[in-house]
């Protein structure tokens, strides 16, 4: 399938607003077991805020936020900037949000106090921090292989150095682009498959119902429900309700399942809670960073 620039500029959108809606609608269960989400909801379909953090109805957390803090770093540089990102996420901590994971915190303060750009390998950092920031880095780098791992690596380091950590970013940053592209979700297996043949351990097809932050558990998750069911609407309702990490399962759900089924796909009621700055700013982000993407360079310079 070949699609319109229009299509996939409407993609873009679809993968950066799917992933605040994922987190919005996750937040409610997060660290909740799946028996304690049907005793309290039956089924959680509904964005209602609540959870742990006491959240407003529509508001996100640390997963849309530190994405949009890459966002704004690449759209202000209109380049890849690494520090600008450091520094995107320093302000972010400074601004006291709601959340922050403890390997992120870390990394943050590392870089602010020696300006290291990259965390030291780290036996605990397997967890799925870096990964549910890979939309902006998915359509920036939109058309251009290396980049996408280059700067998936990059941005990862920042807080996270694991190779499972490593290898989920890149998986997720190539589904994105794959689904950008309106590739069949076959070929959005086949990048798992590339994935457990080099880490067995992501393998999902026995999957056990575990969802929490270990980045092997959480993408197993996504992967289970993104493969079993047909809508964006099942697929997060699927997620979300296996509760754990259940904001960033649905983050991490929400871009390649709203890259895949695309913008039409994502419930109204849904986008209508959602936070309106916050949807507003990945509606705009989003095509902005794939017109500084190599794919957009090649068209321009093809005209
Ligand atoms: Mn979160
Ligand atoms: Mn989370």
């Amino acid at each position: 399938m070949v699609l319109s620039e229009q299509d996939i500029l409407s993609r873009a959108q679809a993968a950066f607003l799917g992933l605040a809606v994922g987190d919005a609608l996750g937040a409610t269960t997060e660290f909740m077991t799946p028996a304690e989400i049907r005793s309290r909801f039956k089924v959680h379909h509904k964005i209602v805020g609540g959870g742990w953090l006491h959240l407003k109805p529509g508001q996100v957390t640390d997963d849309t936020q530190m994405s949009l803090a890459i966002a704004r770093a690449l759209l202000q540089a209109g380049r890849w900037d690494l520090p600008g990102i450091a520094d995107g996420f320093v302000a972010w901590m400074k601004s006291k949000p709601v959340d922050i994971g403890a390997t992120c915190r870390r990394g943050i303060r590392d870089y602010m106090l020696s300006g290291r750009l990259e965390s030291p390998c780290n036996e605990w950092d397997a967890g799925n921090g870096a990964v549910m920031r890979m939309a902006p880095i998915a359509l920036f780098c939109f058309g251009d292989d290396e980049m996408l791992e280059r700067c998936a690596l990059a941005q990862a380091r920042l807080t996270h150095n694991h190779a499972y950590s490593d290898a989920a970013c890149i998986a997720v940053g190539r589904m994105v682009q794959q689904a950008l592209r309106g590739a069949h979700r076959h070929t959005l297996h086949a990048i798992t498959r590339d994935l457990t043949s080099v880490h067995p351990k992501f393998r999902f097809n026995d999957y056990r119902g575990h969802a929490g932050a270990y980045v092997v558990e959480t993408m197993q998750t996504v992967f289970h429900y993104l493969f079993t069911t047909g809508s964006f609407e099942e697929c997060l309702t699927g997620v979300v309700n296996q509760g754990g990490d259940a904001d960033t399962t649905g983050a991490i759900a929400g871009m390649i399942a709203g890259a895949h089924y695309g913008l039409e796909a994502i419930p109204r009621r849904w986008v209508r809670r959602l936070d309106g700055a916050v949807r507003e700013e990945v509606l705009d982000a989003a095509p902005r960073l794939v017109g500084l993407s190599p794919w957009a360079q090649r068209r321009e310079e093809s005209e």
